[in-house]
């Protein structure tokens, strides 16, 4: 390390010599050693090199620290020789000495860890002072008013910080003093007065501790400084690092300061504030200030500070200052900065500063600004924000300066904020949603049954629940708020009621929920609307610039795929079509075709089926005409169209209790005139119909069921099973592209075949595709491009890639299902009772169904992108599971090499952006 001399002439000597240096002057470190100084200990020594006004101070690094914690509180050899001197270097820069009566130092003691961290302690204001340097200070400053009341205030913090004493204890007597002496604050309050609470402090101290307050500066200094070392193992801290994944060995700096005071007089005062505005991005100087006051009392509430914009006519001059250093620390830095500054008697210091937290909607303005004003690069900007805050500003969220009743928290499982009507089941929903209501679905969880009524409502809260349940993952892919896991509602659905302790809540009450924090709201809430500003559009356009990586939507339906492409979607890369058999209007004819006994009758019902799935496809190809739509035939097992069965067993069982009674009570009824049994005869005839449905449902329905169904016969396996329900998918698929072709609409389809494992399932079912595709030419004369590939989402798949590629123009990896197969894990059963054990025991370091696994599943892509290329130089690579819209997913298919992802529509910019950052990293 470089001794530098400095100002004074003094050569700075902390710690060296003895082997590692643990402590370091202000103006011996810099922005880079933030691990080493903590953050707020290399943001004072980086202004200190630019020049900034800093008052002198040291920083003990977090290896001390360090060493602290692994030998039961002994130091490191050397560093509290290394203390001594940096305290003597700052003595001779100040002219003022630790503990003189006549001209006492007095410094701040502040903890910093390199990650911030709250929890740590608090700083130490005023340490040095004494019965004896008290007097000094008054004799220094002319104001004795002003020398007590640090001090006063220096016990109370040491009391309470160092000392653990409740602060409640000095507070009492201090409301006391200000009620004897008449006065409402206690800046109020005559130096007679501080001098008997200081006497009275001194006695709490005694009392609670059974010693005397420190009256050696140099012992006050060595019992902060270990407080701080000790902060690092309080429980607030430990939990905090628990929560946020900080790293139990970081240990914690400890910043030791001249101090500077802003109490001095109507010419001094102490402030916070931002470079800029941290919620809107606006540039202008944002924060408050308290003129008169010491650090603590801007936090403390205990005055209202002032608007920074105020200062300018109270201090003009240390504004101006003020005003000038923010300017040069954004264009050091290149980023707004978060500054904590004082001014004494007129003169402006600066006491921290740090990268600002801001919200999604300034971090995109910032950046722009930035790169307008030449203070970073494009690069820089794309680098800077954070992808999965993007998320908020694609949704609608709640007027945050509204008051709102939260009755209770969630997990935040889909973004924004939605209002209506409670409903407790999805019927309900759905036909007061189609009549223009707003509602909210409230159910213990939700089932694919559900999504008529999950499609109308406004958001949804679940009880139960992770992440990534079926509500969870269905409203993201929505762009719909959720909340689930919401434990404390106590659902009755079917008193249609639910309860939050004493609180109870009926169907048709208001509530709002807010999918980004898992609130769940009484009430309405105001809402301000997502908008795609120009600023945003800006940024996205630049990460385009940079990303290799496309990026693709999964959409359903035309107006999903629009919203895509408004969100810069070159395409869809997952058109799910079980959706469009789940339509109302659709189900009765899609259960016919599946309760046909032979294929004549089942095509009969596909007929019926062929011009609606025609009609959808259209509307989604030309929604995305002249980029590709993978079309992926349908994948589900057929039992998930049937009613449920337990319920039909219970329907056919109601109605034989019926008819029997039918049969005792016919006799009599006739006497009666039918009131027994209506409709006499007929009724009865009705009945039995009903009844022999119902039965033949139930018995094709248990015919269906499987042990295992997502194991069971579903992909590409029903399409060999029954290749009508292909064949009429891909005809409509055919028959729309060339009627948008004679449009003139460059339709771009892709025939994606599900759950293949092995070669000949694609071989077959492709022959089947490419015959109807012909078919479709010859008969409407038109001629079309289109592909035909596959998903991988069974490990065969990906081993046998080379065989599966000779058949497959494209692959798309489906990671949900490869996830689940690779794993032999059931998604919603290892969500609900595996995977919380193995986070917490660190068996995985993710849920593997929300980051990939790079290290099994995507091995299997990375071979799969391999051997596929190698039989087929062009195939086009990408991925469409949820895993698509995840950053760091996205890096990783990055560098797999893949085409594209596709990931929800909503989900889109922020893949634009993580994609862009990927192919950045790489430089
Ligand atoms: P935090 O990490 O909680 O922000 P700090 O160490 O920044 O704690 O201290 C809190 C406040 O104490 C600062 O904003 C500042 O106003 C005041 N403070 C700290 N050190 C000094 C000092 N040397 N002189 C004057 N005020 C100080
Ligand atoms: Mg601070
Ligand atoms: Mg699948």
């Amino acid at each position: 390390m470089m001794a530098k001399g400095d100002a004074w002439g003094l050569v700075a000597v902390a710690g060296e010599g003895n082997g590692e240096k643990f402590v370091y002057l202000f103006e011996e470190g810099n922005a880079g050693m933030r691990n080493l100084l903590g953050g707020k200990g290399s943001g004072l020594a980086e202004m200190t090199r630019i020049g900034l006004p800093v008052p002198p101070g040291f920083t003990i690094t977090t290896r001390a620290c360090i060493y602290y914690q692994e030998h039961q509180g002994a130091y490191p050899p050397g560093l509290q020789e290394a203390i001594q001197a940096a305290l003597r270097a700052v003595e001779s820069k100040t002219g003022k000495r630790l503990g003189d009566p006549e001209n006492p130092l007095l410094v701040s003691v502040r903890s910093g860890a390199a990650i911030s961290m709250p929890g740590m302690m608090d700083t130490i204001l005023n340490l040095g002072l004494n019965d004896q340097t008290v007097r000094g200070l008054s004799r220094l400053t002319q104001n004795e008013r002003f020398a007590y009341d640090s001090y006063r205030r220096f016990i109370q913090m040491f009391g309470n910080v160092v000392m653990g004493i409740h602060l409640d204890r000095f507070e009492k007597v201090l409301e006391k003093a200000r009620e004897k002496a008449g006065v409402e604050f206690d800046y109020q309050l005559p130096p007679q007065a501080l001098q008997e609470l200081i006497g009275e402090y001194k006695e709490i101290v005694r009392e609670a501790t059974g010693r005397e307050f420190p009256q050696d500066p140099a012992d006050q200094l060595g019992m902060a400084i270990n407080a701080v070392f000790d902060s690092w193992n309080n429980p607030r801290a430990k939990v905090y690092r628990q929560v946020n994944k900080i790293p139990d060995d970081l240990g914690t700096a400890v910043n030791v300061q001249v101090m500077v005071f802003g109490n001095m007089g109507d010419d001094s005062g102490t402030g916070v504030c931002f470079t800029r505005n941290p919620s809107t991005g606006a540039k202008e100087l944002y924060g408050e200030y308290l003129p008169n006051a010491q650090g603590e009392d801007v936090v403390a509430g205990i005055r209202t500070p002032r608007p920074i914009s105020q200062m300018a006519r109270d201090l003009p001059q240390a504004y101006q200052q003020l005003v000038d250093v923010a300017n040069r620390l954004e264009s050091h830095f290149g980023d707004v900065q978060d500054i904590e500054f004082t001014v004494e008697r007129g003169r402006l210091y600066m006491l921290q500063t740090r990268s600002a937290k801001r919200t999604a909607q300034a971090a995109v303005k910032i950046a722009i600004d930035l790169v307008a004003e030449g203070k970073i690069t494009r690069e820089e900007a794309i680098r800077r924000i954070e992808p999965q805050q993007l998320v908020s500003l694609l949704h609608r969220g709640i007027d945050e300066s509204a008051k709102l009743n939260v009755i209770a928290t969630g997990l935040p499982a889909s973004p924004g904020a939605a209002t209506g009507e409670i409903v407790f089941d999805a019927d309900r929903a759905e036909a007061l949603g189609r009549e223009g209501h707003k509602v909210i679905l409230v159910r213990t969880e939700t089932t694919p049954d559900d999504i008529h009524g999950i499609v109308q409502a406004q958001g949804i809260l679940t009880s139960r629940g992770g992440m990534t349940c079926h509500a969870a993952i269905v409203a993201r892919h929505m762009g719909k708020p959720c909340v689930v896991g919401c434990d404390a509602l106590h659902i009755d659905p079917e008193g249609r009621t639910f309860t939050v302790g004493e609180l109870s809540m009926h169907e048709g009450d208001i509530i709002s929920i807010d999918g980004a924090t898992g609130r769940v709201i009484a009430g309405t809430v105001p809402l301000v609307d997502p908008v795609l500003t120009d600023e945003f559009r800006t940024l996205l356009e630049w990460a385009d610039e940079f990303r290799r990586l496309g990026v693709e939507a999964n959409a359903d339906t035309p107006q999903d795929a629009a919203k895509a492409r408004d969100f810069g979607a070159t395409g869809i890369g997952l058109c799910r079509t079980e959706h469009m058999f789940m339509a109302p209007d659709r189900i009765p004819v899609v259960q016919e075709m599946i309760m046909a006994a032979t294929p004549e009758e089942r095509r009969a019902a596909l007929d019926r089926l062929l011009p609606m799935q025609e009609g959808d496809f259209y509307g989604i190809l030309k929604a995305m005409a002249g980029y590709p739509v993978t079309i992926r035939l349908l994948d589900p097992p057929l039992h998930e169209f049937l009613p449920n069965t337990e319920e039909l067993a219970l329907e056919v069982e109601r109605l034989r209790r019926q008819l029997k009674a039918y049969e005792v009570v016919s006799g009599l009824d006739e006497l009666l005139g039918g009131q027994l049994a209506p409709g006499g005869a007929a009724g009865r005839a009705g009945l039995e119909k009903e009844l022999a449905v119902k039965e033949q449902v139930l018995r094709r329905a248990r015919a269906l069921a499987e042990f295992n169904p997502m194991l069971g016969l579903r992909g590409c396996r029903l399409g060999i099973v029954y290749p009508e329900i292909y064949e009429m998918q891909a005809r409509a698929i055919f028959q729309a592209t060339a009627r948008l072709r004679r449009e003139g609409v460059d339709a771009q389809p892709e025939v994606m075949i599900p759950l293949v494992g092995h070669v000949k399932e694609l071989a077959i079912t492709r022959e089947l595709v490419v015959k109807v595709a012909n078919e479709v030419q010859k008969e409407t004369g038109v001629h079309f491009e289109y592909k035909v590939g596959t998903m991988i989402e069974i490990p065969r798949a990906a081993l046998t890639a080379d065989e599966i590629a000779t058949q497959a123009e494209f692959f798309s990896f489906g990671t949900n299902d490869l996830t689940q197969t690779t794993f032999g894990f059931s998604r919603d059963d290892a969500e609900a009772k595996v995977l919380p054990f193995y986070l917490e025991q660190k068996i995985l370091p993710e849920n593997p169904f929300a980051v990939i696994d790079t290290g099994g599943v995507g091995k299997l892509v990375e071979m799969a992108t391999r051997l596929g290329r190698a039989a087929r130089p062009d195939l086009r690579v990408g991925i469409c599971g949820e895993h698509g819209g995840d950053p760091e997913s996205i890096a990783f298919f990055h560098k797999a090499g893949l085409d594209y992802v596709s990931c929800s529509p909503y989900r889109v910019p922020v893949a634009r952006l993580a994609a862009a950052q990927a192919a950045l990293r790489e430089r």
